[in-house]
């Protein structure tokens, strides 16, 4: 028999009103506490969890960033000659990602999306690494890189398994009592959640799905460990769509020049600008400004979020929609979700969860504490 072992339990878009809306392992997990979310996407939350760390240090805020010089899709602006019939179909776009992936040796999450093949080599792209093994965020340190230091015996799941298999990985390392540390993800409630939002009759099952899995995880643990601490986390909530705004024909019917004059990223809640001919900056901003259910970032919230970065890495300037709001079509889809995060992380239903089975003396104000939480673990012996 062990001592002792931390489980933190990562369930994707399980925020706070989620939480509170329904019946979830009240009995096992009574300590629970809001977070607020880093501005963004899950592309930027993990990173933020993992690491403790704001964008401007770790990088990661968006998928896509601007830099035309080191575009690993330089190649693609010939594509645009091609039908835009196959190349719009995602199936096509899927396949075509995983050959992207393999022939540049990205070991991270890649996928092109909706991004037109003409548009790719104004872009790098961020994750190329995978971000839960050590060095998978140099140079900033990660939850794996930390654990490594410590000495800690520690199983972090494959994102690129299934859940079940994830779960089935995690209880065999715990029934060989090989480990005192555990980070185990899940992802399946966030597609879950996009397509039926927070309302959907299927959330319960879902959630119930899981109390099922974490109580038969327990029962082995308690079998192998003499004292355990069990955390479900998770990185935002979802907010159900309202209303869908054409961001893209707005800003292109100025009539400037995409490469030449502006270059911008379309996310699904919020679009990247940068100006490139100094002249159309006022023009795309005015046209910005009139554009509905938006605003463009202040330099407080900038800094308040930690994506003030001075490089503007991830544009000058940033239009945020409100939530519920959704850009369609953007360089993320061609058509709306039922529901969505990336909205401002002040509002209600983007708040992240904590659960536990004990309180904290200094619970998490952002999903960035969760790491300094998880790194407090790892000396409880
Ligand atoms: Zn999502």
């Amino acid at each position: 028999m062990k001592k002792k072992v931390s489980i933190f339990m990562f369930i994707d878009a399980f925020g706070w009103e989620i939480q509170k809306k329904y019946n979830f392992l009240e009995d096992l997990l009574p300590h629970r506490y809001p977070a607020q979310m880093q501005f963004g996407y899950s592309c930027t939350a993990i990173p933020t969890i993992l690491t403790g760390k704001k964008p401007t240090e770790h990088k990661h805020l968006s998928f896509y960033y601007y830099n035309p010089e080191e575009s690993p899709f330089k190649a693609f602006k010939y594509l645009k000659f091609l039908p835009k019939s196959i190349f719009d179909r995602w199936r096509f776009r899927h396949q075509f990602s995983k050959i992207i992936k393999k022939v540049n040796g990205y070991t991270g999450y890649f996928e092109i999306y909706s991004m037109p093949f003409e548009r790719l080599p104004y872009f790098d792209y961020i994750e190329k690494k995978d971000l839960f093994v050590p060095d998978g965020l140099a140079p900033t340190k990660n939850l794996a890189d930390t654990l490594e230091e410590k000495h800690v015996p520690y199983h972090i799941s494959n994102w690129r398994l299934t859940e079940e298999e994830n779960i089935n990985a995690l209880k065999q390392e715990i029934i060989e009592e090989k480990i005192d540390f555990a980070f185990l993800y899940t992802a399946n409630m966030d597609g879950l959640l996009h397509q039926v939002t927070k309302d959907g009759k299927e959330i319960q099952p879902k959630l119930d799905w899981y109390a099922t899995k974490i109580r038969e995880l327990v029962k082995e643990v308690e079998q192998h460990y003499e004292d355990y601490s069990l955390f479900v986390i998770s990185d935002h909530g979802m907010t159900t769509l309202t209303h869908e705004v054409d961001v893209k024909k707005e800003i292109e019917s100025l009539g400037f020049t995409f490469g030449r004059d502006y270059v911008a990223n379309y996310d699904s809640t919020m679009v990247h600008f940068w100006f490139i001919n100094e002249k159309c900056r006022e023009h795309i901003l005015n046209k910005a400004q009139q554009i509905p259910h938006s605003h463009l970032l202040s330099q407080a919230d900038k800094v308040r979020f930690g994506i003030d970065f001075e490089d503007n890495m991830y544009g000058e300037e940033i239009l945020l929609m409100d939530p519920g709001v959704q850009i369609v079509p953007s360089d993320m889809g061609t058509n709306s979700l039922p529901g969505m995060h990336g909205f401002s992380p002040d509002h209600e239903d983007s708040f992240a969860s904590w659960l536990g089975t004990e309180p904290l003396a200094n619970p998490p104000k952002w999903v960035g504490d969760f790491f300094t939480i998880m790194t407090e673990y790892m000396d409880k012996k």
